[in-house]
């Protein structure tokens, strides 16, 4: 250990760093300069970082921006402020803290008018700018949202990224009304499982989907009335069956492809279908005639603004939200834990904790 190298840090500090793209990538755990804050940015002590498919993307080098390697992933960060530069206003030392990790940029004319998630200058974190696969970051304070005392670490890392963009599907981007019959596909699935109860906070019935036994169980247990076999082809005619033909009002997607054809079966006159991923296929074939005369909507939804990520921790303060943690996991164990995501072998999330 070398004085310059951790110059101006008081000691070195942990973290996990990308060295190399693939699948597996190559993963070091590295003995970094303690970090430090200026102007409008804070250092947060990472206390639990929540792991993603964004970071499997990351790892491969699938994603379509160029990305610096070394790299310390991870976008789900809870934590507290550690320490903050001058302009700081408002947070100090020890504050528990969410970040949110489209980091935007606060003056487009989207931020101005409390539309973050459309930001034109979003940069990633844990892609872009280093993340939470280690015991400090350094993040511009607008990224802030105040962690209530009764959410742990560990949950607001399991659900800062996937319940609010089912938030922001839900609350912002499709409407969902008491009495509502709600689609949620996928229901074990970090963007499903949060929409299954944020639904049923908004007072809807809900119908979900899995592959398997164990998730379909998963979907009932967090409010799924009816939890349908996602591989047998004919699971929209139940959904018709269920909701005595009429289809259902809402659907939140986030697969893509034919499942997205599969959920335009599902849905009522004038419903909406919601949907923010495509990893099943990007082009969908529609047929339009169907799709005016019932006065349907088809709705785009990407990330979440900041408004939305306050009410997702709000909300798991008060109960109405609940994580689903497969494993919490020390630092060390990082690569481990990106090997199982891939392999699917998780059931809820896995959540590192530095
Ligand atoms: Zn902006």
């Amino acid at each position: 250990m070398t004085p310059a190298l951790y110059w101006p840090g008081i000691r070195p500090m942990k973290a996990v760093q990308l060295t190399a793209h693939g699948s597996p990538g190559k993963f070091e755990i590295r003995d970094l300069p303690d970090l430090t804050a200026t102007g409008s940015d804070v250092v947060v002590e990472v206390k639990a970082c929540g792991l993603n498919h964004l970071d499997l993307w990351t790892e491969e080098g699938a994603l379509p921006i160029p990305i610096q390697l070394p790299r310390t992933l991870g976008c789900e960060i809870a934590g507290t402020v550690r320490s903050a530069g001058s302009e700081v206003k408002g947070w100090s030392a020890g504050d528990r803290v969410a970040v949110q990790s489209n980091i935007f940029c606060g003056e487009c004319e989207y931020c101005r008018k409390g539309a973050e998630s459309m930001c034109l200058n979003n940069i990633m974190l844990g892609v872009q700018r280093d993340g939470g696969f280690a015991e400090q970051v350094v993040v511009p304070a607008r990224a802030l949202v105040r962690l209530p005392e009764s959410v742990s670490f560990e949950a607001s890392a399991a659900l800062s990224l996937a319940a609010s963009t089912a938030m922001h599907m839900l609350t912002n981007r499709a409407e969902v009304r008491q009495g509502d019959w709600v689609l949620a596909v996928a229901g074990a699935s970090g963007v499903g499982s949060a929409a299954i109860q944020i639904a049923r906070a908004l007072g809807a019935r809900v119908i979900s989907t899995g592959s398997t036994e164990a998730k379909r169980a998963l979907a009932k247990q967090l409010g799924a009335e009816l939890a349908l076999d996602a591989g047998d082809p004919k699971w929209p005619a139940e959904v018709r069956k269920a909701t005595g033909r009429r289809g259902v009002d809402v659907v939140v997607e986030h697969v893509g492809g034919t499942v997205l054809q599969q959920c335009i079966q599902c849905l009522a006159r004038g419903g909406t279908i919601v949907t923010c991923g495509a990893t099943a296929g990007k082009d969908v074939n529609l047929d339009l005639w169907p799709f005016f005369v019932k006065q349907q909507r088809l709705v785009g939804s990407y990330g979440r603004d900041r408004a939305d990520l306050e009410r997702t921790m709000q909300w798991a303060g008060e109960q109405k939200l609940k994580p689903v943690i497969d494993e919490v996991l020390p630092l060390e164990r990082v690569p481990e834990a990106f090997a199982r995501l891939r392999e699917r072998k998780v059931l809820g999330k896995l959540v590192v904790r530095p």
